[in-house]
């Protein structure tokens, strides 16, 4: 309320607004990722992984920013609510990560966004992986970064069929969701599609589909 009557500024651009991300650093639409990954059958993301929405997911996630994570979320479930609602998915499983990380953070933005996307599709949220390694993606060059990526996750549970939609925060070489996928296949699940909030090299990934 108090935002309301006295606008503060956006936490990425410093813009005036009320509350605290101004309308250009959040989710901007529905984009596909025409990307193959294996194992992925569609994938879905909210925005390219360039400034500003990529920035204002660093901040949210290097600057332990759970206020700024909660809002991204919420307004990346509100952008790809028109596609989820008939979508043919069963559970949302958020992508893991290590527990280390998870706790020197305080919270867990992939699971912030599982829950508002949750909301939304009204399916439920399934930690269905764990992550094994604390292995830090960044800075690993792209083959290495496949190798080390596919032993990462576990399933945590025996599935019967069904569909499942991953949620990550940002997709780059994509071969963190490809491990994923590859666990849940193995572990009964029958199909895998995936959203992430934002995702590297838009111009050649991704079309604007809404
Ligand atoms: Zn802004």
């Amino acid at each position: 309320m108090w935002d309301l009557i006295w606008p503060g500024e956006c936490r990425v651009c410093e813009a005036p607004v009320a509350g605290i991300l101004c309308h250009e650093c959040g989710p901007l639409g529905i984009y596909r990722i025409n990307r193959r990954i294996t194992g992925i059958e569609t994938a879905i993301t909210s925005a390219p992984y360039s400034a500003p929405v990529g920035n204002a997911v660093k901040l949210a996630k290097y600057s332990r920013n759970r206020p700024l994570a909660a809002v991204l979320a919420k307004r990346f479930a509100d952008q790809v609510s028109p596609i989820l609602q008939n979508a043919p998915f069963n559970a949302i499983v958020p992508v893991p990560s290590h527990w280390r990380k998870r706790w020197h953070r305080g919270f867990e933005i992939s699971a912030l966004l599982a829950i508002e996307l949750a909301s939304v599709a009204r399916r439920p949220v399934v930690h269905g992986l764990k992550s094994t390694g604390a292995s830090n993606q960044a800075g690993i060059a792209g083959h290495q970064r496949h190798t080390t990526a596919m032993s990462r996750f576990r399933s945590r549970c025996i599935w019967r069929g069904g569909a499942v939609l991953l949620v990550d925060d940002v997709l780059t070489t994509g071969s963190t969701a490809e491990a994923c996928a590859q666990e849940l296949l193995g572990s009964g699940v029958s199909r895998v599609f995936l959203a992430t909030l934002c995702a590297a090299r838009p111009s050649e990934t991704s079309v604007q589909i809404l």
